[in-house]
């Protein structure tokens, strides 16, 4: 048994304080990856300092027609939000291909976008591990790595991040809102989460005394022209091996405008504008979707277990795209299900 304390938030000023008072404390918010962490004995705060109750949990419009997340909106009440299955249903299937029913209830948003990888040598305390334990080593460079990463990897950390709605919310520009003892600040959404580079322990840049507030969507949600492809070992409950987001705005079968990530590929969410300006212009047919997908996987690199998934990546790629193209996602919105 592991002692640790536990305390309350007041306020978000009042998280702030106590997070920047005891650098070993830690938020929890609804508690499915942390606790998971601590029973495995990979973190062990000396308190936690909840935060389930902040006044974070409303989804509101902004002035200039986006929409502002609280970080403590539920990932469930999110998909089913009817704004979010109006105007950003990619959102809404991304964040209904993770996890279980019983899970989207307790997970919140800012607890999404902080969740850790899944590598396995990660969750094994009797293995060397850079991110667990910097300096010791990375078992899964020459171990099992078959769910591992094939792009933005270093010789630290091969680890992925394995959120859904972090894709998707990459391809849609999001902002995240974080404060401070300093203020707030926002963070673009591709700035947030890192790449392993020799500090594999830094998941993202969010300092270790400030706390997610919100995530604001802005105005564009590509409702009509999208899908949200996860790749996976089986159809449900199961983290992707390639996860898809594809978006398009079509004039005729012209792309006007495209948006391109993948998940599960890299340290973070994966995204590369040279590859959404390769469509952007061309019609929209498989030929053009294969060359975007040749120059988004251009620098990926497979290790023993897992070079099976540039190919898949690939193919997957140019699925998404026909998907979004056709206007017949993967995944139904959740509006389209009820
Ligand atoms: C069996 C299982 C299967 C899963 N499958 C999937 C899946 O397929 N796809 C997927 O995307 N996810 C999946 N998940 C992960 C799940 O989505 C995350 O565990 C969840 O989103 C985390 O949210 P939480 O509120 O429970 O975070 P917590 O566990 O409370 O916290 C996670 C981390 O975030 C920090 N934190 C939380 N909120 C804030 C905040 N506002 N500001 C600063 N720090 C904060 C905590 O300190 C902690 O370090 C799965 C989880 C489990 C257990
Ligand atoms: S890939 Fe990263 S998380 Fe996995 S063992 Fe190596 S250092 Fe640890």
């Amino acid at each position: 048994m592991i002692n640790f304390q536990y305390a309350r938030a007041g306020d978000v000023a009042d998280a702030v304080r106590q997070i920047a008072a005891d650098p070993t404390a830690k938020f929890i918010a609804g508690g499915t990856n942390l606790i998971d962490l601590m029973k495995v004995d990979v973190e062990r705060p000396s308190r936690l300092i909840d935060i389930s109750r902040l006044p974070l949990k409303t989804v509101e419009q902004t002035a200039d027609g986006g929409l502002r997340i609280g970080a403590l909106v539920p990932n469930s009440d999110l998909a089913y939000h009817p704004l979010i299955a109006q105007r950003y249903p990619m959102l809404a299937s991304a964040i209904l291909a993770g996890a279980s029913a019983q899970l989207r209830n307790m997970a919140s948003t800012g607890g999404n976008l902080l969740q850790r990888t899944r590598c396995a040598y990660f969750y094994d305390t009797a293995t060397p591990c850079n991110k667990r334990e910097p300096g010791s080593g990375c078992s899964a460079i020459a171990g099992l790595n078959r769910m591992h990463a094939i792009l933005g990897a270093s010789e630290a950390c091969i680890a992925t991040h394995p959120s859904d709605m972090c894709v998707v919310l990459l391809a849609l520009d999001a902002t995240v809102h974080v404060a401070g003892p300093a203020g707030e600040r926002a963070i673009a959404f591709a700035d947030f989460h890192r790449l392993p580079g020799n500090t594999p322990e830094r998941d993202t840049n969010l300092e270790p005394n400030e706390i997610v507030i919100a995530v604001e969507l802005p105005a564009r949600g590509f409702a009509t022209n999208y899908t949200y492809l996860k790749i996976r070992d089986r159809l449900s409950y199961a983290f992707a091996l390639v996860a898809v987001a594809a978006a398009l705005e079509l004039d005729g079968s012209t792309i006007k405008e495209a948006r391109l990530a993948l998940g599960s590929v890299a340290h973070k969410p994966w995204r590369d504008p040279a590859a959404e300006a390769a469509l952007r212009g061309q019609a929209a047919n498989p030929a053009a979707f294969a060359r975007a997908a040749d120059v988004l996987l251009r620098d990926a690199r497979g290790y023993a277990h897992n070079s099976f998934k540039i190919d898949l990546a690939r193919r997957a790629i140019v699925r998404a795209l026909t998907q979004a193209a056709r206007g017949t996602p993967q995944s139904q919105s959740n509006k389209k299900i009820l």
